[in-house]
C-alpha cells in the first residue's frame, strides 16, 4: 500500500456523492430535517453498515436515495466537493474526473444549475485553501451523470447543461444509475446529442448480465466504459477488439456482487490482452477505499509487479477526456512526480 500511495495517480471514475466522508455524512444527517423531523440516525447507520455487508445492486441504489436526502443542499454539496478533492490530493491523485448527477430538490431550493454552482464553489474552496503550487496540485474535470432511471427528458437536459458548462470544466457525460432500469434505446438519443455536442461519453455497462444491451453499447462506441464485469465470452472479445478504455472498480465490483471474488474478475483477461485500463474507486467514501488501495488490491489479487503498477498508473493518464495538449502535460506531470527510486 505504501508504494501505491507514493505512486502519482489518475482517477477517472468517481461519483461525487459516493466520495462523501463517513464523518461528514453523520454530521449532515444530524442537521437534516425530513418532513419537519430530524433525520433518524438509524437510517444512516443502516447505510454505513450496508456498505460493509456486500449489498446487492438494488440495495446500493436504495442506499443512495437515502444519502441524497442528506447531501442535496447547496452547502452540503459544496463541502463534499471540497473534501473529495482534499482526499484525492492527499492520496497523490494528480488528476481526477469526478462525475455527478445534477439534482432537483425544490424544498432545499436546489435546481440542476445551482447544484452545479455549488460543485464549482467546492472546487474553488479547495484551491483557495490548498498550499500546493498549481502545477503540483490535483487538476479536476467533471462529467455530468445521466441517471438511467429518470428517462430521456431529464437525460437531454443533463446533456444540454453539460454542453453549457464546458467552459467551467465539464468534459463529458456518463450513463449511470440502476442498470436494471431504463432502456438503452430510449436513452440513446441523449447520448447521440452529447456526441453531436462534442462531449465525451462514458457508459457504465455489464454490471449484471444483459448481453443485448452491452452489445448495443459496444456498437455505439463510447469513449470509455465502466465495469463490464458480466460479459459473455463473445462480448469480452468484442470489448478487446474495440479498444475502448475500461474503468475498473475492484472494491465496488466485489461489494456490489458484480463478481463473487477477485479470482473471478476479468481484469487478467483484459490486462493480458493489452487492453487500455484505468483502476478507479467508484465511491471511495461509501466503499471505504482509496485509489492507492485499489492499486494495492490489483497488485495483490493479480500479482502485479511495482513496474507494472507504474505502467498502469501512467497508462490511465492516456485515457482521460482532456484535449491532447493537456493530456500530454498531465503525462509529463505524472512522470515528474514518480518517486526517484521507481
Ligand atoms: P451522484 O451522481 O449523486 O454524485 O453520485 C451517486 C450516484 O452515482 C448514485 O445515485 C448512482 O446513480 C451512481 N452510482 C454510484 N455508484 C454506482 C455504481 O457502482 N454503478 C452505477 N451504475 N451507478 C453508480
Amino acid at each position: 500500500l505504501e508504494f501505491c500511495q507514493r505512486l502519482p495517480k489518475v482517477e477517472l471514475h468517481a461519483h461525487l456523492n459516493g466520495c462523501v466522508r463517513d464523518g461528514t455524512l453523520k454530521e449532515l444527517a444530524g442537521q437534516t430535517l425530513l418532513g419537519g423531523q430530524p433525520m433518524c440516525l438509524d437510517q444512516l447507520v443502516t447505510l454505513t453498515e450496508l456498505s460493509k455487508s456486500s449489498p446487492t445492486l438494488g440495495e446500493c441504489f436504495a442506499l443512495f436515495e437515502v444519502l441524497h436526502q442528506v447531501t442535496t443542499t447547496h452547502a452540503a454539496i459544496r463541502r463534499i466537493a471540497r473534501e473529495a478533492l482534499e482526499d484525492f490530493a492527499a492520496d497523490n491523485v494528480l488528476y481526477a474526473e469526478i462525475r455527478t448527477t445534477p439534482k432537483v430538490r425544490p424544498e432545499a431550493g436546489v435546481a440542476p444549475e445551482s447544484y452545479m454552482d455549488s460543485v464549482f464553489q467546492g472546487i474553488e474552496d479547495y484551491y483557495l485553501a490548498s498550499r500546493k503550487p498549481r502545477g503540483k496540485d490535483i487538476h479536476v474535470r467533471l462529467l455530468l451523470s445521466i441517471n438511467r432511471q429518470r428517462g430521456v427528458g431529464e437525460a437531454m437536459e443533463t446533456v444540454r447543461l453539460a454542453a453549457a458548462l464546458r467552459e467551467r470544466g465539464v468534459v463529458g457525460v456518463d450513463l449511470t444509475g440502476n442498470p436494471t432500469q431504463g432502456e438503452w434505446l430510449e436513452l440513446r438519443p441523449a447520448l447521440d446529442l452529447a456526441r453531436k455536442e462534442g462531449l465525451k461519453v462514458s457508459l457504465e455497462a455489464g454490471e449484471g448480465y444483459n448481453p443485448s444491451e452491452t452489445q448495443a453499447m459496444l456498437e455505439w462506441r463510447p469513449d470509455r466504459l465502466g465495469h463490464c464485469c458480466c460479459l459473455n465470452p463473445a462480448l469480452e472479445q468484442a470489448l478487446v477488439r474495440s479498444g475502448i478504455p475500461l474503468e475498473v472498480c475492484l472494491t465496488s465490483n466485489l461489494l456490489t456482487r458484480a463478481v463473487k471474488s477477485y479470482g473471478e474478475h476479468r481484469f487478467p483477461l483484459y490486462y493480458q490482452s493489452g487492453h487500455p485500463l484505468a483502476l478507479c474507486t467508484d465511491d471511495p467514501g461509501i466503499l471505504n477505499t482509496t485509489l492507492s488501495r485499489e492499486y494495492a488490491i490489483a497488485s495483490h489479487a493479480f500479482k502485479l509487479t511495482q513496474r507494472q503498477l507504474v505502467a498502469l498508473a501512467l497508462g490511465a493518464a492516456s485515457h482521460t477526456f482532456l484535449e491532447e495538449e493537456e493530456a500530454e502535460e498531465l503525462r509529463e506531470r505524472m512522470k515528474a512526480a514518480l518517486p526517484r527510486d521507481i
